[in-house]
């Protein structure tokens, strides 16, 4: 195990002090439950840990009549146990639903999820199809930055060494609009995915779909969002035509690897698939919005 020097601030601002000044390499950890197995097996030098679980701001979710603020550090536990955001963001709730086990989820939080940016990360595509938007702090200032361009590569993303995550913002959903997320894994039990989608999609009075998007996980380095199944989907009622022009869009879009969970041409097949059920169960749950 490699030597740790252990922080927790108790603001944002201390934190980002403690990440910029420091002759150690430094890491934020919010859960642990990546950062503590890449800590063990692929980091050999002295570090600094940044423990952001005891900055109140971080580890607090608010469902205000305008939008979503998800408290990055907050773990899955608690954030899918909250029944007023998951009336509203069903998809959003399943997708953190998803991760590990119930110990898991006591530690785990879409903020480390997000951060930890790998390609098969669940709530990444649930979050891009919301259109969320990522507050970022930093000793520079605030930024925001749209979801789907935070993720740069597998296991980058956009935040430079001093920044954090702050916040992700969700706006309220338009009348008629809801959400989901699916994903494909190859055991019944914990496993990550080998395709994931997540679709939000709005419904008029007539049942026609007037605004979609479209994302897609585990199917290339990032998730992706794909406007072209969106565009495929809007203007239509839902049928089969259309779910397929989606479902090859999305497929289209897939640049998988093959691994030992999936080869190239079944990760392909399978994301086509699982755009077509979340957008059928989005637009289920749209109609009784
Ligand atoms: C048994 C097991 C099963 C799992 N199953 C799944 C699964 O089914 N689906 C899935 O998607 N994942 C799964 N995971 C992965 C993991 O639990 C998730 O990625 C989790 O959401 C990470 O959150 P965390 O709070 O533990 O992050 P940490 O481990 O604390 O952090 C992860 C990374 O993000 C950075 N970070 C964290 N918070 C911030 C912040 N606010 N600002 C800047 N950087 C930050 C850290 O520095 C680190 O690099 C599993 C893990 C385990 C151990």
């Amino acid at each position: 195990m490699v030597e740790i020097e252990y922080m927790a601030p108790a603001s944002v601002e201390e934190a980002v002090k403690l990440l910029s000044v420091t002759d150690k390499p430094a890491r934020i950890m919010a859960g642990g439950t990546d950062l503590i197995i890449q800590l063990k097996s692929q980091i050999s030098h002295p570090h600094r840990v940044v423990d952001i679980k005891k900055i109140p701001q971080l580890q607090q979710t608010d469902l205000t009549t305008d939008e979503l603020i998800i408290g990055p550090a907050q773990c899955c536990a608690e954030l899918t146990a909250r029944q007023d955001i998951k009336a509203v963001f069903p998809g959003l709730i399943e997708s953190a639903y998803l991760i590990g086990s119930t110990q898991v989820q006591g530690r785990a939080s879409i903020g480390g999820n997000l951060c930890n940016s790998s390609p098969a990360a669940d709530t990444i595509p649930a979050l891009i199809a919301n259109a969320a938007r990522c507050c970022i702090t930093g000793a520079k200032g605030t930024r925001e930055v749209p979801v789907e361009d935070f993720v740069t590569g597998v296991g980058r993303n956009c935040l430079e060494k001093d920044e954090i995550l702050t916040a992700i913002k969700i706006k309220r959903p338009a009348p008629g609009t809801a959400d989901a997320y699916l994903r494909m894994i190859p055991r019944t039990e914990m496993d990550i995915a080998v395709a994931g989608a997540g679709v939000s999609l709005t419904l008029d009075k007539d049942g026609s779909c007037t605004a979609a998007r479209v994302a897609i996980g585990a199917v290339a380095p990032t998730a992706l969002l794909v406007p072209a199944a969106a565009e495929a989907l809007m203007g239509s009622r839902l049928d089969d035509d259309a779910l397929e022009a989606a479902a090859n869009a999305a497929r289209d879009a897939a640049k998988p690897i093959t691994d030992r969970r999936g080869t190239v041409e079944y990760r392909t097949h399978v994301v086509g698939v699982l755009v077509k059920r979340a957008a059928k169960i989005a637009a289920q749950r749209a109609k009784g919005n």
